[in-house]
């Protein structure tokens, strides 16, 4: 049998394992798969740092969410929100609206545990804490070291990244992959590896579009995910610096209501045509539920191009106080 044929074969038996859900899944080029749409659970910041769950406000969202045909959940180590993700999980399993292999759980590596001893210990306390076996996706979460008294750890993320493709191959991870990497530090880590990342999680949204660093994964066949995809589109979130366009902007209003949809949901389905993985963050059951909903409509060329114009290269995350570090990702201007 030609491998064309075989491939053909076994092509839809791969892609029915992975049923179910509102988005579809894509590709990740160590043969795993990825829904291209999640719910983000970093709870931002509050007057006195880490903003921290409010009873079980990230379980009950990640619960409506899988109701909803949510089937990625995005969490990390420094969120403190695995073990609600967690809980989260294990009732949606148990209630039967889940299988375990119908979800993809990323979660991630945080930066004082970049040495290469430190990062099997840190995914295993992941695990423990999301109740789970494996995970999907496990993520480099800076290439910025720092130890606990936040002074810089100057291990490099070469041998972060050799503990990472370590933990893969145990099993305890599906795939791995980095965060907050600029193209530089991608293309050190293609020369330094024969694992590349299966995915790049950055910042995506209508102030920061970034189409080098996308076109260059795509030409690499790297996933990406978009986090804090609204950006500053809302007003309470919005900084004082940070340019337009707000949720009321005439322009996206009306591209929204020529589809019935809101304006977070076309600046979602933007970044989701750009071949982007959004992860909207919300703690908020009608926001949660409306943010899936775009899979039942399509920008025109000309609609793109209007939200193309919004881009400034503008960061809402600039973590300026790592820019001292040799692997600060952003520019220092
Ligand atoms: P988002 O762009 O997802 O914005 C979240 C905010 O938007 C919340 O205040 C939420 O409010 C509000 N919101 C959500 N949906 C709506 C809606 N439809 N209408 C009005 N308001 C809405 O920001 P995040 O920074 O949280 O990014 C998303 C996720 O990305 C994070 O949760 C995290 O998982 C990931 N992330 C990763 C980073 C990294 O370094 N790798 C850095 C930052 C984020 P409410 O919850 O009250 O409904």
């Amino acid at each position: 049998m030609k491998l064309l044929t075989v491939v053909m074969l076994f092509a839809p038996m791969a892609l029915a394992l992975h049923s179910g859900g509102l988005a579809p899944w894509r590709p990740l080029n160590d043969n795993n798969s990825v829904p291209s749409f999640g719910l983000g659970t970093w709870l931002g910041f509050s007057d006195k740092g880490r903003a921290e769950p409010k009873g079980h406000e990230v379980e009950d969202a990640v619960v409506w969410a899988i109701d909803a045909g949510y089937r990625h959940i995005d969490t990390a180590h420094i969120y403190n929100t695995e073990t609600q993700v967690g809980r989260a999980i294990k009732k949606k399993i148990g209630d039967g609206t889940v299988k375990r292999e119908d979800l993809f759980v990323t979660t991630k590596l945080w930066n004082d545990a970049h040495a290469r001893e430190a990062v099997e210990p840190a995914l295993r306390r992941s695990l423990q804490k999301l109740g789970l076996d494996y995970i999907d996706l496990y993520l480099i979460h800076w290439p910025v070291g720092t130890h606990a008294n936040n002074t810089f750890d100057d291990v490099d993320y070469l041998d972060t990244w050799q503990a990472m493709t370590a933990v893969r191959d145990k099993g305890l991870t599906r795939s791995v992959g980095v965060s907050n990497f600029n193209q530089k530090q991608l293309e050190r880590l293609a020369q330094a590896s024969n694992v590349k990342p299966a995915m790049l999680q950055v910042e995506l949204n209508l102030n920061l579009q970034q189409p080098a660093l996308l076109a260059y994964c795509r030409a690499q066949g790297i996933q990406v995910t978009g986090y804090t995809p609204f950006g500053s589109l809302f007003p309470s979130k919005a900084t004082p610096d940070a340019p337009p366009p707000r949720v009321d902007d005439p322009s996206l209003v009306a591209i929204a209501g020529k589809y019935n949809k809101t304006v977070p949901q076309i600046a979602l389905r933007y970044l989701w045509e750009l071949g982007v993985t959004p992860i909207p963050k919300s703690v908020t059951r009608s926001r949660v539920e409306q943010n899936i909903q775009i899979f039942d409509f399509e920008l025109s060329a000309e609609e793109r191009q209007k939200m193309a114009s919004f881009d400034r290269g503008y960061r809402t995350i600039d973590v300026k106080w790592w820019r001292d570090s040799p692997h600060y990702p952003f520019e220092k201007n």
